[in-house]
């Protein structure tokens, strides 16, 4: 064949030959055409180099579109996180900044040493009220309750060092004196209290805080404060109020429904008196 003739096939070929689609008789006759034509294996190399690099840049840019469709995918996927993220931490922060706050504030009442606490609690057609009188080392506690069958009542009264009791249940009236040991005051209940840090972050991160209004009073409604509480079922849904005010718990849910009445710096001695001792029968204290 004439070396012109040749060429003009091998050139037509060469495309093909180097995306591997012709024949092995046709790679037969290309490669010894090659091997002593030295245009055409110029050709050939040149051809060669180029496709190959062709074919692999557009590897790259296919490789780099799904990369980058990925990267897409996951920046979406890490916006979102940090989002979520983000919320929960100022979320968490605000309620801890609440909780502290409530803190601070009930710790000028936590103290005090002339309070009146009134609690009402509604449980099982009951009604179970509780006065506490606190002035100084003096504590008259007044228990009343109302129920269908009637009215009963307790009273204790202790100093420092001994209670005295008296009971009226509507039928008799008993009291027992001198019992060594002083009832203890209804402390003010601070809820809101947690033994650290990290335990109040905790609470924060578990608890929802809202604010509502009570009887006229501004208050933030909180549940879920304790972290174990999600995992009793006794204490599911149960939630307490403080007054935004004063931090003082004023309602919770605890045994039913309790609402709590707060006065401070207004017990007297008076407030303090014991029942008349002659109503009563004086049971031995034994
Ligand atoms: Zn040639």
């Amino acid at each position: 064949m004439e070396k012109k003739i040749e060429c003009g096939i091998v050139y037509d070929l060469l495309p093909n030959y180097i995306e591997h689609v012709t024949n092995e008789y046709s790679n037969k006759f290309i490669e010894n055409h090659l091997n002593t034509c030295e245009e055409c294996k110029k050709l050939y190399d040149n051809l060669n180099n180029e496709m190959n690099t062709n074919s692999s840049t557009k590897a790259e840019i296919n490789f780099f579109k799904k990369y980058k469709k990925h990267l897409n995918i996951l920046k979406i996927i890490i916006g979102v996180i940090l989002i979520i993220g983000i919320a929960l931490t100022v979320n968490t922060i605000r309620k801890v900044k609440i909780l502290d706050n409530a803190q601070n504030k009930i710790s000028e009442y936590i103290n005090s040493s002339n309070y009146y606490i009134k609690s009402t609690t509604y449980e099982n057609n009951v009604e179970t009220i509780v006065e506490t009188y606190k002035k100084d080392n003096v504590i008259l506690q007044k228990i009343t309750q109302n129920s269908q069958e009637g009215t009963s009542s307790l009273i204790n009264y202790s100093n420092n060092e001994t209670t005295n009791t008296y009971i009226n249940n509507g039928d008799s009236k008993i009291a027992i004196l001198d019992v060594k040991n002083p009832i203890m005051a209804t402390d003010i209940e601070n809820w809101t209290y947690t033994q650290s840090k990290k335990e109040c972050i905790a609470s924060a991160f578990m608890c929802s805080i809202k604010s509502e209004k009570l009887n006229g009073i501004n208050c933030y409604k909180i549940t879920n404060f304790y972290p174990a509480q999600k995992f009793m079922p006794d204490f599911n849904d149960f939630y307490f109020y403080i007054d935004k005010e004063t931090g003082l718990m004023i309602k919770n849910s605890k045994d039913g429904e309790t609402n709590y009445e707060y006065k401070f710096n207004v017990v007297t001695d008076k407030d303090l008196i014991e029942p008349n001792i002659n109503e009563y029968i004086v049971q031995e204290n034994s």
